[in-house]
């Protein structure tokens, strides 16, 4: 099938591209990658009047180190995120989290900010940013707001970004001494997850500090877990631990099922991934796998 009719935009400026979603409001719809909206598109799941193509805003495509945060522009390709040496060095589990999105052609023309204002539940992107507890920065007709990104999803599909408003940048903070896991389940090699997970923590003195863990794919959002991340945090987690995280991940988890995964399957392999993720985190603290090791399917 073809896009039904619309009009096309593109502005030169975010000035000029905040202009025509003021103009057109509802009606309007923001092309970064397309590698979202294309499809919906040519189905007809969306109809739009007005389609504004962002894709000339090179103000909103860079990667630069600021202080301790590193600051991603809305319209950086998913391809830089996990090829960009800055990126690399000082947050990798961002660069393995992008790894495991589609296949590389998608990754050449999709966006962080695409990917992120999609709000996909089973998308690497918006699970990685909740781990990094990144901070988006959304610009609208009345100035700028900032959304710390477990805020910023608010179900499947639905992100904290209005139809007048242009999400435009992504902070990170850069933690030294991390470790992490990315692990992920797929039917087939660059499918989305049925389900995934992403552990991450800093090593202090011995012991695990400010332990993260994040699920997607299970619930209509990435998912945080408290008990989890308690878990992870109070030790200096060693191989038998990981399955008590894992199971404090799940705990209480009330997945989706679909055709291709029932709750209780899913919910399995949501433990799974934790575990495998937290064995990734303790091999990189014992120096036994590097980053470049971390192939994060499962
Ligand atoms: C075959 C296939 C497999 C895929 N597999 C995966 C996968 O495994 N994991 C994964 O995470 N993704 C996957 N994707 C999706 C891919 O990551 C997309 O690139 C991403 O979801 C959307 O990014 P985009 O830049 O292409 O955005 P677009 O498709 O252009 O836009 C997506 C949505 O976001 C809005 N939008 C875009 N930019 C902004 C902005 N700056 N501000 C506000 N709203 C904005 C658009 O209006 C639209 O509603 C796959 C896609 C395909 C086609």
């Amino acid at each position: 099938m073809k896009p039904a009719p619309f009009e096309y935009i593109a502005p030169e400026s975010i000035e000029q591209a905040l202009a025509a979603l003021a103009q057109y409001g509802d009606e309007a719809k923001i092309l970064a990658g397309g590698q979202s909206l294309m499809p919906l598109l040519n189905m007809r799941l969306t109809t739009p009047g007005v389609v504004v193509d962002i894709n000339g805003l090179d103000e909103l495509n860079y990667i630069r180190q600021q202080g301790e945060r590193l600051h991603i522009g809305a319209l950086t390709r998913q391809y830089r995120l996990e090829r960009d040496a800055r990126i690399r060095q000082t947050v990798p589990v961002l660069a393995a989290a992008t790894r495991l999105i589609g296949h590389p052609s998608i990754r050449y023309a999709g966006t962080i900010g695409g990917s992120l204002a999609h709000a996909d539940p089973a998308a690497e992107l918006p699970a990685a940013m909740c781990a990094l507890e990144a901070e988006l920065t959304v610009v609208g007709p009345s100035g700028s707001r900032a959304i710390q990104a477990v805020d910023f999803f608010q179900g499947a599909l639905n992100a904290d970004v209005r139809p007048d408003e242009l999400l435009t940048e992504v902070r990170i903070p850069i933690r030294k001494n991390a470790v992490w896991g990315v692990r992920e389940y797929t039917r087939r090699a660059g499918d989305f997850a049925l389900a995934g997970a992403i552990v991450l923590a800093e090593i202090e003195a011995d012991r695990w500090a400010n332990g993260r863990v994040v699920l997607f794919g299970v619930e209509d959002r990435p998912l945080r877990v408290s008990p989890a991340e308690a878990a992870l945090t109070q030790q200096a987690l060693s191989d038998g631990q990981a399955a008590g995280v894992a199971a404090a991940a799940v705990n209480g988890l009330a997945c989706h099922a679909d055709l291709h995964a029932s709750a209780e399957y899913r919910k399995q392999l949501a433990r799974v991934m934790v575990k495998r993720a937290c064995l990734d985190a303790v091999a990189m603290r014992d120096g036994k796998k590097g980053q470049e090791n971390m192939t994060g399917s499962a």
